[in-house]
């Protein structure tokens, strides 16, 4: 079989291999409808507004909790949601090149730092990860800080899943870039907590001290430091 010969393969060939069905579902169905806009982002280049910085869980889906399309978010996901220190050590420190290129280059006007309940990620800084992982119990330590000095109970995890949130938001703080960004007002910094089971965001806002569902909350999230302000310039709580 050459998958590659003109015409693609034949009918019953790829039975079974279900992410190629939807390969192929994509190119005749969504494609086909959204065709322009795709086309669009490619002629004018794609200009996000928003850096969206996720846990890498199967659960936590950007699209549909932002109601954003193609073209709208630049994503950078990893185990946890967790930001690197701005150390300037050399590494292939994916995350941090990430923040560096929506920053300098794309010039994006929010970052939102996005951790979840449940987090396998929170719960694995507790209770250690398999011998063999040694990158991921390294990685892991981006969120040390963070843990209380209680068991892992369910009400603990989340006041932990809450708290990384804002321990990164403070990380993201130290990137010269970012700083230089939020304290000339054209960046904004949110910490999100998304509460799988309830299907709400709870945003982070630094006058509460705290987290507050996004059904009461009068931002979409606030910076650890610096008020949110707007566009107008007036801050926005
Ligand atoms: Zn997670």
């Amino acid at each position: 079989m050459n998958p590659g010969a003109p015409g693609g393969p034949g009918e019953g060939e790829g039975a079974g291999d279900e992410l190629l069905a939807r390969l192929r579902d994509f190119h005749a169905d969504y494609f086909p409808r959204h065709q322009q806009r795709f086309q669009d982002l490619v002629a004018q280049g794609q200009h996000p507004k928003t850096l969206f910085i996720g846990c890498s869980d199967s659960r936590l889906v950007p699209y549909l909790l932002t109601g954003a399309g193609p073209g709208e978010l630049f994503i950078v996901r990893n185990v946890g949601a967790l930001i690197p220190p701005y150390d300037g050590s050399r590494g292939w420190h994916g995350t941090m090149a990430a923040v560096e290129f929506a920053v300098l280059s794309l010039k994006v006007e929010h970052i939102v730092v996005c951790g979840h309940s449940h987090c396998g990620a929170v719960r694995a800084a507790y209770e250690g990860v398999p011998e063999e992982a040694r990158a991921l119990r390294f990685w892991l330590e981006l969120a040390q800080e963070a843990l209380l000095p209680v068991r892992p109970s369910p009400e603990a995890l989340w006041r932990t899943e809450q708290r990384s949130v804002v321990l990164q938001l403070e990380r993201l703080m130290d990137y010269p870039m970012v700083r230089r960004a939020v304290e000339a007002g054209t960046l904004s910094l949110h910490g999100w907590h998304y509460v799988i089971e309830d299907g709400e965001v709870h945003v982070f806002d630094a006058a509460a001290g705290g987290f507050v569902p996004a059904s009461r909350a009068n931002s979409s999230g606030t910076g650890p430091y610096l008020q949110y302000v707007e566009h107008d310039g007036q801050p926005a709580v």
